[in-house]
């Protein structure tokens, strides 16, 4: 295992399968990183983050967070906090209470717990919207109910599975701009799943590129955007880029 990646997350020789399926991840992430994961549809970026989340247990291999094997620990007792696409809400419970989930599972909050989750609020511009159902709020708002209990969780690592990606592209932007002050305020190593270029060019340091279940490649944001990149990168967003009618200039 790399020093440099002590106190962050290492996927050391992971083997999982579905079925058929073979997946292979080998990567590690300094602690405080911000990385975007790219990669085709099915590729496996999602379970990368299942694995380092425990949702799902490799058949071999371990998973290090901040120096300590987690591998054998169930979801709840790791030092993480997951965000999904959607659905990452209680339907029954207020506003408050989904954010209060992120400290207390049996929602016995003390006031101490209550001034927090008011904070949060305001942080990701909900203040005022606490005592509403999710269904009550727009897609862009329930997302950041989903970043607000990221916020109370304070956890060192932070999986993000394509949050964003049902937004338009002005809250989605918004939406990054809230996740990058989280990023500067608490540092968690963060990892993001994305399908937009630009998105990794603009707020990630780091991009781990995911193709048919492995790790094809991983460095800086700089290393995989330079002519230079990786060729199966820079294929794969040229693909996405024509595909968006959006040209990429090469000297
Ligand atoms: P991505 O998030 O990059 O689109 P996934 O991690 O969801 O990819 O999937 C990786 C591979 O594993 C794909 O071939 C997918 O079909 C397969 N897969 C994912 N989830 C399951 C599952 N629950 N059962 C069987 N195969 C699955
Ligand atoms: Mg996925």
């Amino acid at each position: 295992m790399n020093v440099e990646t002590i106190g962050g997350v290492t996927l050391d020789d992971i083997s999982f399968s579905y079925g058929e399926t073979s997946l292979h991840f080998d990567v590690g992430l300094p602690r405080g990183a911000f990385a975007a994961v790219m990669g085709p549809s099915g590729s496996g970026k999602s379970t990368l983050l299942n694995l380092i989340a425990g949702f799902e247990t490799p058949a071999s291999g371990r998973i290090v967070i901040d120096g300590h094997d987690v591998t054998g620990l169930p979801p709840s007792a790791r030092p993480v906090s997951m965000v999904f696409q959607e659905n990452n809400l209680f339907a029954h419970l207020s506003v408050e209470a989904n954010v209060g989930l992120g400290l207390s599972p049996s929602l016995r909050l003390s006031a101490e717990n209550r001034a927090t989750i008011a904070q949060a609020l305001e942080r990701t511009g909900l203040a005022g919207k606490g005592k509403r159902l999710p269904r009550q709020l727009s897609g862009g708002e329930r997302q950041r109910v989903a970043l607000a209990r990221v916020l109370v969780r304070d956890r060192p690592v932070l999986l993000l599975d394509e949050p964003f990606a049902s937004l338009g592209p002005a809250l989605r932007e918004e939406m990054l701009d809230l996740l990058m002050a989280l990023h500067a305020e608490r540092r968690p190593t963060v990892l993001l799943v994305t399908h937009h270029p630009g998105d990794a060019e603009r707020i990630a340091e780091r991009v781990v590129f995911v193709e048919d279940g492995k790790i094809a490649a991983a460095g800086t944001t700089a290393e995989f955007f330079a002519d230079s990149g990786p060729e199966a990168f820079l294929r794969y967003i040229g693909q996405t880029r024509r595909a968006s009618g959006i040209a990429r200039k090469r000297t």
